[in-house]
């Protein structure tokens, strides 16, 4: 039985005392929920605070991003090892805005992956077809390229760790929306890949998320898609009411 997790990605988004109201407020209005995972990556200035504002909460902490040294003269960069330490659970790794906007590759989606492993650290890896791809028919092939290619060398246990985030790039921030019914299909295909990876168990094991124009009024369509095990969400996490609604959608 997957458990859902409901993400936000806060990105370049939020002052600490921002995130500091934001937090407070969504720890005592979701304090009873035990059926759904919550997870929210503020940016890398907030995480400590927020962490000490969610201890012994239902709340986890991602970070957005990390570099896959441990330490040592990377100006600039902070290491898997320096998130663990500050109460970070989750990372998220290769988001489409840093394949785009920082040169990230599978390649090093695939280092940064080992290194979150290494640390203790959930990896959540950013997959997705561009609008050039989905418009060229390639969206099953540009997927599992991401997979095979940012996963290579781990080990099925690790394997079954990492969260999936399937965000159809052209979706992300856009307000389009891939349906339900489309996710679905990229997500049995994910685990099909998965399967030939690693084995049918941990195809079934491993929690695949959908991003892209998340908000309250689509979740739950999602959400009731077989495959979906939760969402990761943007512009929808930012206002705490609306990330509230997310992780209360309706059954
Ligand atoms: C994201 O940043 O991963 C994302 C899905 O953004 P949005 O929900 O705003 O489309």
């Amino acid at each position: 039985m997957r458990k859902p997790l409901m993400a936000g990605n806060w990105k370049m988004n939020k002052t600490v005392t921002e995130a500091v109201s934001v937090v407070k407020v969504l720890k005592s209005s979701i304090f009873d929920v035990t059926d759904v995972e919550v997870l929210i990556c503020p940016a890398f200035t907030a995480l400590y605070v927020v962490n000490s504002e969610v201890n012994g909460s239902n709340i986890n902490i991602g970070a957005q991003n990390l570099f896959w040294e441990p330490k040592g003269a990377f100006t600039g960069e902070i290491s898997s090892v320096m998130l663990k330490d500050i109460g970070c659970s989750y990372v998220l790794i290769g988001h489409s805005e840093r394949r785009q906007y920082f040169n990230e590759t599978d390649k090093s989606v695939n280092k940064k992956t080992k290194a979150a492993l290494v640390a203790g650290l959930i990896p959540v890896i950013c997959i997705g077809e561009t609008f050039k791809e989905k418009e060229q028919s390639i969206t099953f092939e540009a997927v599992e390229k991401q997979i095979k290619e940012g996963l290579v060398g781990l080990t099925p246990q690790q394997a079954t760790i990492i969260v999936i985030a399937y965000e159809p790039v052209w979706a992300i921030g856009t307000g389009k929306i891939a349906t339900p019914d489309q996710t679905q299909k990229l997500h049995i295909f994910i685990r099909k890949v998965y399967s030939q990876m690693y084995g049918y168990g941990v195809s079934q094991k491993i929690r695949i998320l959908y991003g892209g124009s998340v908000n309250p009024t689509n979740v739950s369509d999602f959400m009731r898609q077989p495959d979906i095990d939760g969402c990761l969400a943007g512009g929808a996490s930012l206002e705490v009411e609306s990330f509230i609604k997310l992780v209360k959608y309706s059954k």
